[in-house]
């Protein structure tokens, strides 16, 4: 089989199709993808909202609750203790097929009479208040995305098995963090970047097995450096005590100067850990992992994102399964062979066109099932009707496609049409991967939602904070502040005046959604570019420049230097 060129539906644009990608497609029974995996990935995250939360009243118990969805969407919103109830069912709402009418349109017309829930908690969380995508962690805070025995954390995303973590994101197996970006195994540490192993480390990137630095770039083994030198112990005890970490003045200085310090080393031209035969960026203990970006331990995988352990699949965010294809949100966790999912449930196998089922099999078009099989569009049929029944489905689906508004085509092998989300293109988190403006997302046929502005008293203006932390008192939390850039009103709350005070950190001027805007630019974009090595030392095994290409997602317009692997690590061995 050779490689085929084609033209994606939705931008237009060429993409490639490879002899192993067909190989895959045969080998689960689907056609090729008729979008390209840039647009494949959007049009499964636009159905992931973490931070766009609503109060509105549980449509079961009556209880104000925060939702991720507000008071007009069409379908009712339970709060996460009566949606896993036995109150109400899902097989009650089962449709009959309809051969006259395309596929989605009737899996559209379950999913607005479908309860949902409002924010995605599972029920062994604790004390998870404005957290939406958590699970087994403990106080967590404005926080999204948050796994594997995480406890206080707040503002943050992407945050695996770790303790006190805020304002930070892609963060694994650490504690006592604060503005971390991408690290794994750091413990007390302030803007870490790109950093593992690493004690007692402020202001770091791409650092290993250091302890006690401070603004330090690709150093290994390393203790008591200060800009990359060397001092003794004394030496460095004496000059960070000069360093005033309490004051916000001395970090804004700090975080300009690192930048433009770090600017003078080469990068390593991307983050892949103990990975064979990988592409992509943030990868560890990975084989065969392409295209890939935040994935642990997989295997045999193309075009996936925040995957654990996940085996012989493509186009998977968000997943722990095996065998899957096009699988948006939330887990399916001892799951296979899955197809078209957007909330997967742990427990399934042989779901396709499936929403939030658990522990089900053999399932085609249902939302919200539990403990079912042979079930299409929430119906239940014998195993002999089902057999018959869907590849008489999926034929139909061929001759009487659904055409959304934009005169996109999904026929039978295309993941549920961009329409069908119920949140607009800038709630969902799309839009930090790809940001647009309101006029591009209508554009584009996306839907777009209105902010709502709520409207508080400012108590006081960023500008007026005191400049450090050891003079700012306990009425601090009962002030409205008026963050500095976006205008917005935020509050402290009390454990995040608390980990200011113990890590001495300044009281921030900005608002939660400001300080993310910023930690999502600093973070590489979710993108590669194909490059060649800027590496042209004379005492490497090259001469002039090094021929050596890959993928990066450092994109050529940017002021880095971007080495391959081999030449990274002799500037840093
Ligand atoms: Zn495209
Ligand atoms: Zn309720
Ligand atoms: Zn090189
Ligand atoms: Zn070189």
């Amino acid at each position: 089989m050779k490689s085929e060129t084609k033209k994606c539906q939705n931008c237009q644009k060429d993409f490639i199709i490879e002899p192993d990608d067909f190989s895959f497609y045969e080998k689960i029974k689907v056609p090729p993808p008729t979008f390209c995996p840039e647009c494949r990935f959007v049009r499964r995250l636009i159905w992931r909202n973490e931070r766009f939360l609503y109060k509105r009243t549980c449509d079961l118990c009556k209880k104000n609750i925060i939702a991720m969805y507000d008071d007009k969407v069409s379908f009712p919103v339970y709060c996460p203790e009566c949606y896993r109830s036995d109150n109400w069912e899902a097989s009650k709402y089962g449709q009959d097929y309809n051969f006259s009418k395309p596929f989605f349109e009737q899996w559209q017309e379950l999913f607005k009479k479908i309860p949902r829930l409002s924010l995605w908690q599972s029920s062994d969380c604790v004390k998870v208040d404005y957290a939406n995508y958590v699970r087994l962690c403990k106080n967590v805070y404005l926080s999204f995305s948050i796994l594997s025995g995480s406890e206080n954390i707040s503002f943050s995303s992407n945050v695996d098995n770790s303790k006190e973590v805020l304002d930070s994101y892609n963060i694994t197996n650490s504690e006592l963090i604060y503005q971390g970006i991408d690290t794994d195994k750091n413990y007390n540490s302030q803007y870490s970047y790109w950093s593992s192993n690493c004690i007692n480390c402020n202001f770091i990137f791409d650092c290993n097995n250091c302890q006690d630095c401070f603004a330090c770039v690709n150093l290994q083994n390393k203790k008591y450096c200060i800009w990359n030198k060397q001092y003794t112990k004394e030496e460095y005890e004496n000059k960070i005590r000069e360093f005033d970490m309490g004051s916000h003045k001395f970090i804004e200085k700090t975080i300009k100067e690192f930048r433009d310090f770090s600017l003078k080393f080469p990068k390593k031209y991307t983050r892949i850990i103990n990975c064979v035969n990988s592409t992509g960026n943030n990868l560890r203990n990975c084989k065969n992992t392409k295209l890939s970006f935040n994935c642990y331990g997989t295997d045999n995988i193309k075009y996936c994102y925040r995957s654990v352990g996940i085996k012989d699949s493509i186009d998977v965010c968000h997943s722990w399964a095996e065998l899957v294809y096009e699988h948006a949100l939330a887990g399916s966790e001892n799951s296979k062979n899955l197809k078209f999912i957007i909330n997967g449930g742990s427990a399934c196998h042989n779901l396709e066109y499936c929403d939030f089922c658990k522990s089900s099999a053999y399932l085609f078009g249902c939302i919200g099932l539990k403990n079912k099989q042979y079930c299409i569009l929430n119906k239940q049929y014998t195993k002999e009707e089902y057999e018959e029944l869907i590849p008489r489905i999926k034929q139909q689906m061929n001759d009487l496609p659904y055409i959304d508004k934009k005169g996109r085509v999904y026929k039978y092998g295309e993941f549920f049409p961009y329409e069908l989300s119920p949140f607009g293109y800038n709630e969902t988190v799309i839009n930090d991967h790809f940001l647009l403006t309101e006029k591009e997302i209508i554009k584009q046929g996306y839907s777009y939602k209105e902010k709502i502005k709520n409207k508080y008293t400012i108590t006081l203006k960023a500008k007026n904070i005191p400049d450090n932390i050891k003079n700012i008192d306990d009425s601090i939390l009962n002030e409205v502040i008026e963050c500095e850039k976006s205008g917005k009103a935020f509050k402290l709350t009390s454990f995040e005046l608390q980990f200011y005070r113990k890590m001495n950190i300044p009281i921030p001027r900005l608002h939660p959604d400001e300080r993310y805007k910023k930690r999502m630019k600093l973070r590489n974009p979710m993108k590669l570019w194909h490059r060649q090595c800027m590496c042209q030392q004379d005492n490497h095994n090259h001469q002039g420049r090094c021929p050596i290409e890959f993928e990066t997602s450092y994109s050529p317009d940017r002021p880095e230097i971007v080495y391959c692997e081999k030449c990274y690590q002799k500037e840093v061995y």
